[in-house]
């Protein structure tokens, strides 16, 4: 019997696997520029975690948790995204004392768990870029985090990005907006979605996140959260929307944009891609904001904070959409070619040499035919050949080429093994 991987999760396979390596790599450098230092949270959580951060009524805890009793009768759950594990972290190991920078920057490369219905961009295992910051309220500090998301994508090459906003203001704000729209919605009540009925006076704020295209007719004409922000809610949106113009970063504010979490205050925004190859549809790869009472929440002092997370695959579907080719084949610096069993010992102490010499290198196992052995070479990207042959062997030398300009030079072995980078540089100088 074949086993097939669990519904909703994917192998990652060489030829893709780099793709991935490309992705991450230029995450880390980009965000070490900004300063973020990188933070790992186990994989599975106490449940309540979760839930007290993503909140009881949002989808992820209401749906979409793989949650279990250990074998100690812990409830447990897997990760469903990584701000709630961070904050835990951050007030159980202190992150915040005098040997701390503040603000504390976090960025994290991890996989995520939601039970979803799979479908394209949508996994029950699936991975996140995402980024935390504790300690400043600062709207200097939204437009930063959101600019580094952006300079992320330009980075990668994407091109066809939409930055949308909005402010869910502070708890005053939010309990003002929260009554308007309640007594809206009651007006429509009987012709709401079963899940937004239940969301109505649980948590009002949810409807508007509503995927029923009848729940999302109704809320179109909802009343707008920025008509009930007070004013240091009102202030804060307002730096933020200069302070983006000041860095000449184009926005939309959608002010039914709410977010699937519940933690979220003032700022919230979505990077949402538009590509061509989408035919109109559009991606949301990129969604995050403030969260300035969440660190309280799970016990710690109170501390604003914001974050992002981006979803990977997502990411990879909106740079093929987009036309980018990331690198499928990591570069080979020189391919070994043996011919004759003879030469395997000798081929062995060779490939070993220079990879401790610091190349990247590779040969023939299989004893094939010297075709063979240069059209995996060729395949493999090699820019130098080293061949043996019986008759090399004999006299101690071997011979190397440049594949892409065809140069070849013959050495002796004792040179190869001592000089291997100087033999490199001279052979390759000119492609
Ligand atoms: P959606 O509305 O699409 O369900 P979400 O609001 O649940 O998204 P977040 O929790 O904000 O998403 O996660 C941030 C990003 O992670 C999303 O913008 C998306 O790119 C990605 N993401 C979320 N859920 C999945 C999933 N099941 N599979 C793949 N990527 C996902
Ligand atoms: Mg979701």
């Amino acid at each position: 019997m074949a086993y097939q991987r669990p519904k909703g999760t994917n192998d990652i396979l060489p030829g893709n696997s780099e793709k991935w390596q490309f992705l991450e790599e230029t995450a880390r450098l980009l965000f070490q520029d900004y300063r973020f230092q990188e933070i790992r949270t186990p994989l599975f959580e106490h449940y309540e975690v979760v839930a007290r951060s993503v909140g009881d009524t949002s989808d992820i805890v209401s749906k979409e948790m793989y949650d279990f009793y250990d074998k100690g009768q812990r409830h447990i759950t897997l990760r469903p995204e990584g701000t709630a594990p961070i904050v835990r972290a951050y007030v159980e190991n202190k992150l915040f004392g005098p040997e701390f920078p503040n603000p504390y920057k976090l960025y994290y490369i991890e996989s995520m768990f939601r039970y979803e219905r799979p479908q394209a961009g949508r996994l029950r295992q699936f991975h996140q870029i995402g980024v935390e910051v504790f300690g400043s309220e600062n709207p200097a500090t939204d437009v930063e985090t959101i600019a580094m998301a952006l300079d992320y994508f330009k980075q990668l090459g994407v091109e066809h990005l939409q930055l949308v906003i909005n402010s869910l203001g502070d708890k005053e704000s939010r309990l003002a907006y929260r009554e308007a729209l309640i007594a809206y919605l009651e007006r429509y009540e009987a012709e709401l979605s079963g899940d937004s009925k239940r969301r109505l006076h649980e948590n009002p704020l949810r409807v508007l996140d509503s995927k029923d295209p009848k729940d999302q007719a109704i809320v179109a004409n909802a009343p707008s959260i920025l008509d009930y922000l007070n004013e240091t809610s009102a202030k804060h949106f307002q730096a933020v929307q200069e302070f983006l113009t000041a860095l000449a970063i184009p926005y939309e504010i959608d002010s039914n944009m709410v977010r699937g979490l519940d933690y979220y205050n003032h700022t919230i925004f979505e990077i949402v891609s538009n590509a061509p190859g989408f035919n109109g549809v559009q991606t949301t790869v990129c969604g995050g904001g403030r969260y300035d009472g969440l660190v309280e929440e799970l016990g710690g002092k109170p501390t604003p904070a914001f974050g992002f997370a981006m979803g990977m695959e997502r990411l990879l579907i909106t740079l093929e959409a987009e036309g980018i080719e990331l690198p499928t084949v990591l570069p080979l610096d020189c391919y070994v070619v043996g011919l004759g069993e003879t030469t395997n010992l000798e081929c062995l102490k060779v490939v070993q040499a220079i990879r401790n010499a610091g190349f990247s290198c590779d040969r023939d196992y299989l004893n094939r035919k010297a075709k063979g052995q240069f059209k995996t070479a060729a395949k493999e990207g090699a820019r130098l050949v080293l061949t043996i042959g019986e008759t090399e062997l004999t006299n101690g030398v071997a011979n190397v080429k440049n594949m892409a300009t065809g140069k070849e030079v013959t050495y002796p072995l004792t040179e190869i093994y001592q000089n291997f980078p100087e033999i490199f540089e001279d052979l390759t100088e000119l492609d």
